[in-house]
């Protein structure tokens, strides 16, 4: 019998196309890469403002996918853009190459994971789940508030609740943490996240301080963040990966927060460019400037506050605008979130509504504590996939 499938699949792996993973490169621009993969360029030219300016956000060591026929044709190539957003290119029945930006489909789900300490919360997450994205998330919430190297002993319970988004079966993409507790010599420390994105203790106190300004005074937003925008008009999918500041062309621009200067300089899509490097991991990108403050360079240190550069309309840019970007390593973050003021507590409604979800979670974070069951590691599937180019739904390959 299995013989038999085996001669019945053989014609299959002789002449099949294969999927060559790969990742992309870090400060690759997406002309380069065509270039390289020799494809046609005007696959880049034929692109909207917005959609080239897309490009230049492809995060560094996105994984990407080839899809190769056994006579070396690409077939298909999948680029994810965020965890949303990816831009295909195939191979169409005229031999000719098109490309478009499609949806990522994924599911979520709700997770819960109860382990004990063996020998460090970062490593005992990792274990349990797989997932570094969780294990460092974890390490960080509670940065600051528990000495894990002094406090903490083995067998001392740790609860996570989140969710985490798969495709294929596969995790992916950072996970959204909603709450967790740890225990140690039998006290609780929890954390919750509030409806505003961030985590406070039972009081309802926040102890992450938050670090980052507005880059310009008297701030009026244009353009908000998004990882996924449906353009009604023009049908098509969109990203904003990052806030749009409307002010007059010259108007100072000025340092979000203290850090080093990473890039100063200039790219098709952004035009003038400044990238700062901040002790807390995020880089912030300031873009469309009509120039930087004389003396600028990259490793140049900067204050809170520090003038930088000056509005303008560089690069593929409509009209004066500052476009204020937020990373964390190479992914985007809606700057907004890092940017709110710091709470001491919460009053009238705020408050009964972080209560709520206060003890929703202390019901989840009480049962797992008494059932003690220790989350089972998932299934790993291959991370190779071909997208229907209709359904933009996944197919096995
Ligand atoms: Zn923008």
């Amino acid at each position: 019998m299995g013989r038999l499938v085996w001669l019945l699949l053989l014609p299959i792996f002789l002449f099949a196309s294969h999927v060559q993973p790969f990742k992309w490169k870090d400060g690759e621009s997406f002309l380069t890469f065509l270039e390289r993969s020799k494809l046609p360029l005007s696959l880049y030219y034929n692109m909207d403002d917005d959609d080239q300016k897309m490009t230049e956000d492809i995060p560094y060591n996105a994984k990407c996918q080839m899809l190769v026929s056994s006579k070396k044709t690409i077939e298909q190539i999948l680029i994810p853009v965020n965890d949303e957003l990816q831009i295909q290119i195939y191979y169409t029945t005229k031999k000719r190459y098109e490309m478009q930006v499609i949806p990522i489909v994924s599911e979520i789900h709700k997770e819960i994971l109860y382990t004990q300490i063996t020998s460090a919360p970062y490593d005992d997450i990792l274990r349990s789940t797989g997932s570094k994205n969780l294990a460092a998330t974890f390490v960080k919430m509670f940065k600051g508030r528990v000495n894990f190297k002094k406090d903490l002993k083995n067998g001392d319970p740790l609860v996570m609740i989140y969710d985490q988004k798969y495709r294929l079966g596969k995790p992916f993409s950072m996970p959204e943490v909603s709450g967790a507790v740890i225990q140690i010599a039998g006290k609780r420390y929890a954390l919750y996240r509030h409806k505003d994105g961030n985590f406070y203790d039972e009081k309802g106190a926040q102890f992450e301080k938050l670090l980052f300004m507005t880059p310009i005074r008297n701030a009026r937003i244009t353009s908000f963040f998004t990882k996924r925008r449906y353009h009604p008009v023009l049908h098509r999918y969109r990203a904003h990966v990052g806030v749009d500041y409307g002010a007059r062309s010259g108007t100072p621009v000025l340092s979000t927060g203290e850090g080093k200067v990473s890039f100063v300089g200039t790219s098709r899509g952004y035009g003038n460019t400044i990238k700062i490097h901040h002790a807390s991991g995020h880089t912030s990108l300031y873009a469309h400037l009509k120039g930087f403050k004389s003396g600028l360079h990259v490793g140049s240190s900067v204050k809170q506050s520090d003038l930088i550069g000056y509005v303008g309309s560089t690069g593929l840019s409509s009209g004066p605008h500052l476009h204020f970007g937020m990373y964390v390593g190479a992914t985007p973050i809606d700057p907004i979130s890092v940017m709110t003021k710091k709470t001491e507590g919460f009053s009238g409604k705020e408050h009964n509504t972080f209560v709520a979800i206060r003890s929703k979670l202390d019901k989840i974070f009480d049962k797992e504590l008494l059932t003690k069951s220790l989350k089972r590691r998932g299934n790993d599937f291959p991370d190779v996939y071909y997208v229907d180019k209709d359904s933009f739904k996944p197919k096995m390959f």
